[in-house]
């Protein structure tokens, strides 16, 4: 029996497809939602949609190397990184966490262990907040989203939102300048969400701006990241 939704989503980039397998079938036991790739170069792609809060990377992969693949993901986004590595030597600890990992965890592991980093990393990084601790006030700029009371305010007057609406300004606002993609700002709002909607989003985007923004056309705080999604400026 799968675990209750912990609403976050692991990318484990591992060519080795037995551990693969298993660390996915683990995580997923404990409520997450879990992705694999087994060479560098589709990690990277998978990594690059957005819609992950935090990869598994093995630093032996058959094409481009974990070092690598961490590097570059580090230098698009702040998205967590916990090495995998059968080598314990001080070396590899300390290349890894100057490319940025965030953590290592040396084979042979044990999944209780994985899951503990991961947890660690996750909340670290905020992008457990949500289901971890709650900030119950988030103020950016003018703009104070009450998460207790669903209740907006810009400056002193408050504002109105549809329940989708509110989910979405909660989420951006709870991760500021993170880049969310449409399809996570989705999944967040309304739950499990068919691929191939993640234009609607766009709506709820345009109907937000317009009450929480003071200009909507040329938009302070909901900005659009091209290709990419939108990001929450405070
Ligand atoms: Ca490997």
């Amino acid at each position: 029996m799968p675990g209750s939704s912990t609403g976050l989503n692991i990318l484990v980039i591992e060519d080795e497809k037995k551990i693969a397998h298993m660390v996915q079938g683990f995580l997923e036991n404990e409520g997450f939602k879990v992705g694999v790739a087994h060479t560098g170069k589709e990690g990277l792609d998978l990594a690059r949609q957005g819609y992950f809060h935090l990869v598994v990377l093995d630093l032996m992969l058959p094409d481009v190397n974990g070092l690598e693949v961490c590097r570059l993901l580090r230098r698009e986004s702040e998205l967590p990184v916990i090495m995998l590595t059968a080598r314990s030597q001080e070396m590899d600890r300390v290349v890894g966490l100057e490319v940025g990992a965030d953590d290592y965890i040396t084979k042979p592991f044990s999944l209780a262990e994985l899951s503990a980093r991961i947890r660690a990393v996750l909340r670290r990084a905020g992008a457990a907040s949500a289901t971890v601790e709650e900030n119950k006030l988030i103020v950016a700029g003018d703009i104070s989203v009450d998460l207790e009371k669903h209740q907006v305010h810009v400056g002193e007057k408050e504002v109105f939102l549809t329940p989708t609406e509110f989910n979405i300004l909660a989420l951006m606002a709870r991760h500021p300048r993170r880049v969310f993609s449409r399809l996570q700002l989705l999944e967040n709002a309304l739950g499990e969400v068919f691929s191939g909607y993640e234009r609607s989003i766009d709506t709820h985007i345009s109907n937000l701006r317009r009450k929480v923004e003071k200009d909507p056309s040329n938009p302070r705080h909901i900005a659009t990241v091209f290709g990419l999604g939108y990001r929450f400026n405070p």
